[in-house]
């Protein structure tokens, strides 16, 4: 039986500019990391391995220079990597990003039944959080969101137990398999592979799905699959910042000043 954990490459966002001009990220010289909760999906899925004895695959859609990314989930113990990259798959947005992603997962369900799919809660770039539930309506998968814990998989009767971290309380859910499941960052600490895996995962094969092998209609997929597209990039511009009176040597009359203000202001009335 497998798991399947989706990765995807993002930027580095600490070193991300934006374009003045064309308002589009500058992609050229940027550094790609794995996308931080992915490491957390990824960690999970080799969990599931180690305690139940399924295999993991892992899949991303990007460019060819995202085998690198897949390279390193090699070095931790995944049994098969496969790189999604074809023209035809750029510029996709959640909806035909989910769709390549769902088809790879059927086309492995046909090789091997898959007990779980796990994706990272979002992205640090696109950050919307859509494509793990894409995937599970697509596949019509149970869809677990949110989960801070995997309590329990039962292989005989397929179902799988799990926490989710909700604002102030937690949820316990028990959901048929199939089951696509999105992680936080509180479920794990990821491994580090040991210098032997990595020096062996130079070795090993990354497999490449173009749409040659996915025979996707190039409508549903990529830039013409698109129901949406960014039109502008922009950092958030916060306003000037107000100081009122002197917080420090004389609280009470700052309280009063600030109380004061958000009145006139009509944020809040007494
Ligand atoms: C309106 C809109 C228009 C866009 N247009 C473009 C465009 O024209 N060109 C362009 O390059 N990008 C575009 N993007 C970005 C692109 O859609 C996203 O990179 C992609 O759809 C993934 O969405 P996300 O980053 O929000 O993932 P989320 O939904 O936040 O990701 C959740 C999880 O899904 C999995 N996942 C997500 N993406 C992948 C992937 N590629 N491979 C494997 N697993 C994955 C990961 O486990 C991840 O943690 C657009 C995004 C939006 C919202």
């Amino acid at each position: 039986m497998l798991v399947v954990a989706c990765v995807k490459q993002v930027p580095d966002t600490t070193q991300v500019k934006i374009d003045p001009v064309t308002g589009t990220l500058v992609r050229e010289g940027v550094p790609f990391i794995m996308n931080p909760f992915d490491a957390q999906a990824l960690e999970e899925s080799l969990k599931l391995k180690d305690k139940y004895g399924l295999r993991v695959a892992v899949i991303s859609m990007g460019p060819p220079n995202t085998e690198v990314t897949l390279r390193k989930t090699l070095s931790v113990g995944v049994d098969e990597a496969i790189l999604l990259s074809d023209r035809a798959f750029g510029g996709a947005d959640t909806l035909a990003t989910s769709m390549v992603l769902a088809e790879a997962i059927r086309r492995l369900s046909q090789r091997e039944e898959v007990a779980a799919v796990i994706c990272g809660k979002q992205t640090i770039d696109g950050d919307t959080a859509q494509v793990g539930p894409g995937i599970a309506t697509r596949l019509k998968y149970s869809q677990l969101t949110l989960v801070d814990q995997i309590q329990n998989v039962n292989l005989k009767t397929k179902k799988v137990r799990v926490r989710r971290k909700l604002e102030g309380r937690h949820e316990i859910v028990e959901a048929p398999m199939p089951a696509l499941i999105t992680v936080v960052r509180e479920i794990n600490q990821p491994r580090y592979p040991t210098v032997p895996m990595r020096l062996i995962s130079e070795e090993r094969e990354v497999t490449l799905w173009n749409n040659k092998v996915m025979q996707l209609a190039e409508e549903d997929i990529g830039l013409k699959g698109s129901a949406t597209q960014v039109r502008k990039i922009f950092s958030p511009q916060r306003a000037q910042g107000q100081v009122l009176g002197d917080g420090c040597n004389r609280p009470e009359e700052a309280a009063h000043l600030l109380i004061d203000t958000l009145v006139g202001k009509d944020i809040i009335s007494l």
